[in-house]
């Protein structure tokens, strides 16, 4: 098998995307598609709907990359230019295209709507192209492939609206690309490391390695590592993922949460689902955010019942049960008080996990605390502590950062804690 990456280059063609009027989102899913494919990317070129500095365009792309994929310019107006200059530029005479005027007009019919002699234009195609219906539009998209001094380059032409793009590139495009080997690709989830740390402790790895490639993606407060190894025929993808998985695990073990497990709150209900365990929350800073993300993974009810926002001191009181002697003792931010709010949780609800949440997410210190500092409990029978972070707030969004931050690390904690409890289905595991 060929191991050498070919190179692409995006071309998106439109004036509105030159003047801003519309955001690029083509260029960018082109650009994750492309790395999936395992191709090497090194370029992105916008052109406005200009012929002549189209073709020049075109003409740079195609000196320096394999493939070039366009978008835009594929409709039926006077200004939708784009196959009729590369055709041109890569030595391709248009051709009236059967099947695709036989597409143009049965789109219509499905729209009830006759094709009018603009739509004529949408079934010429370059000689020997490869064609794309389009399912989502009239424009057929196509694959030219060069002559003369295009010998060996490619260019594939789809068309602008995004709705009609995606789905052509990921269904017939995409499967091109890829030849006859097949794309697999595994991800890891690290929580308590930053994208930095993490890339200087992989750092060789993810230099070196090709089959599988290493890409580190980064939210707040986590990153994710995507493995994806290129399996050709009868090839099995885990004697080429397993070693490399097993190198990360050796540096940076400690971090790793999940493997192919989306975000904290899949990883958490999984967990608990499997082995038959109930988690409660009790937040003051996070607002019941903790709560939202729990509930958003289906098969959240399986896991969790019962979630208190308590807000006020009061309610602490009230509802959790938090003395107040001990709110007056330590303050309502104070490692106490949330130790106290995740027992208080986990007696009110019978839960075997209980995690609580209390800090200051700003703008102004309170209590003497500063902006930033939080506490995190956890209460079961496996594991029962509390966390102090400090969370910088970072620019305008600090109030929602810290609040973001604070909801992953309860998140984290409670999954530790799922981790090491013994499972109710089996105490074995
Ligand atoms: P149409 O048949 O609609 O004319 P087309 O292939 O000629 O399709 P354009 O005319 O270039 O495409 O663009 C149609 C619409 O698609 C634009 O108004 C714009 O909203 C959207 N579009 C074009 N290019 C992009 C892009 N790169 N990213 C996001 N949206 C785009
Ligand atoms: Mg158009």
């Amino acid at each position: 098998m060929d191991q050498t990456p070919k190179t692409a280059e995006i071309l998106c063609v439109g004036t509105e995307l030159l003047m801003g009027n519309t955001v690029n989102t083509n260029a960018a899913f082109l650009a994750r598609g492309l790395a999936e494919a395992g191709l090497n990317l090194y370029h992105q070129t916008v052109v406005g709907d200009n012929p002549q500095r189209l073709r020049e365009a075109v003409e740079l792309a195609l000196s320096r990359a394999d493939i070039v994929i366009t978008t835009g310019g594929l409709g039926p107006t006077y200004d939708d230019l784009t196959k009729e200059t590369i055709a041109k530029a890569m030595g391709r005479e248009l051709v009236p295209h059967k099947e695709s005027q036989r597409w143009v007009e049965e789109y219509f019919l499905r729209l009830g709507r006759t094709p009018c002699p603009n739509n004529q234009k949408q079934a010429m195609m370059p000689e020997g192209a490869q064609v794309f219906q389009n399912h989502n539009g009239t424009a057929p998209g196509c694959l030219i492939s060069g002559t003369g001094r295009w010998e060996g380059k490619q260019a594939i032409l789809l068309p602008g609206p995004p709705h009609e793009c995606e789905p052509m590139f990921w269904e017939q495009v995409l499967p091109l690309l890829r030849g006859g080997s097949r794309l697999v690709s595994r991800c890891l989830y690290f929580y308590g490391i930053g994208e930095s740390d993490l890339a200087q402790k992989l750092d060789r790895l993810m230099r070196e390695s090709t089959n599988p490639t290493v890409a580190p993606y980064c939210k707040p407060g986590e990153v994710m590592l995507r493995l994806t190894a290129r399996v050709a025929e009868g090839e099995n993808a885990g004697a080429l993922l397993d070693p490399v998985v097993e190198e990360i695990r050796q540096v940076a073990g400690e971090y790793l949460y999940g493997t192919n497990v989306g975000n904290l709150q899949t990883a958490l209900i999984h967990t608990l689902l499997a082995k038959g365990l109930h988690v409660a929350t009790a937040e003051s800073c996070t607002g019941g955010m903790v709560a939202q993300r729990i509930t958003s993974v289906p098969g959240a009810s399986g896991a969790f019942e019962w979630g208190a926002v308590t807000y006020s001191c009061e309610t602490k009181r009230r509802v959790l049960g938090v003395s107040q002697r001990m709110l007056d003792t330590y303050g309502a931010v104070s490692a106490q008080t949330a130790m106290a709010m995740a027992r208080g949780a986990r007696r009110k609800s019978g839960a075997d996990i209980a995690v609580s949440v209390t800090g200051n997410a700003g703008p102004e210190p309170s209590e003497g605390k500063p902006v930033g500092l939080v506490f995190i409990g956890v209460d079961s029978d496996a594991m029962t502590t509390v966390q102090e972070v400090h969370i910088p707030p970072t620019g305008n969004r600090g109030r929602e950062y810290i609040r973001e931050i604070a909801a992953s690390q309860a998140l984290y904690l409670a999954l530790q804690a799922a981790k090491l409890t013994v499972s109710r289905e089996n105490p074995h595991q």
